[in-house]
């Protein structure tokens, strides 16, 4: 899997996610549709779905606009309130980009309804973390979330 990091606004980023098998691909808060879709363009790869990690608007704002400009997207996300939203999804709700596996771990920290993407490749040991925009391997991180982000991980991961 590849990642290519989008800085967007003053200080947000978007996580283009590539899965390198299919050319499938997967934007997380598309803030600035634009710009996703010149990634998209510049990798050559096949836009397939939207990771929203909550509905604020410099997370979420872009989604209205880019489902237009890119139609048949998936538009995942925890909370009624995303923009654009196809796929409402819950804790450890499973869902795949390409050959890629996708587990949503809810995570209420910041506001409700907030979602974090653990992506792994079968038979490999990449991995991939959304959490709150932030990437990171996954272990570190979500020990220094609250307790509910450490059930989360417990109940997907089993004790470390
Ligand atoms: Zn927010």
């Amino acid at each position: 899997m590849k990642v290519e990091i989008l800085p967007a606004l003053t200080d947000n980023y978007m996580y283009l996610l590539i899965d390198e098998e299919t050319k499938e691909a997967a934007i997380v808060d598309p803030v600035q549709p634009q710009k996703v879709l010149d990634a998209v363009k510049k990798h050559g790869v096949k836009l397939t779905s939207v990771l929203t990690t909550h509905h604020h608007w410099d997370h979420a704002g872009g989604n209205e606009k880019l489902v237009k400009l890119e139609t048949g997207l998936r538009v995942y996300g925890g909370d009624s309130r995303v923009g654009a939203l196809t796929q409402k999804v819950s804790h450890l709700t499973s869902l795949k980009v390409g050959s890629l596996n996708v587990k949503c771990l809810c995570t209420p920290c910041h506001t409700s309804g907030h979602i974090c993407y653990y992506v792994t490749k079968p038979n490999s040991s990449e991995e991939f973390t959304v959490v709150m925009n932030t990437l990171s391997t996954t272990s570190n991180l979500l020990d220094m979330l609250n307790p509910t982000m450490s059930a989360s991980r417990k109940s997907l991961l089993g004790p470390r």
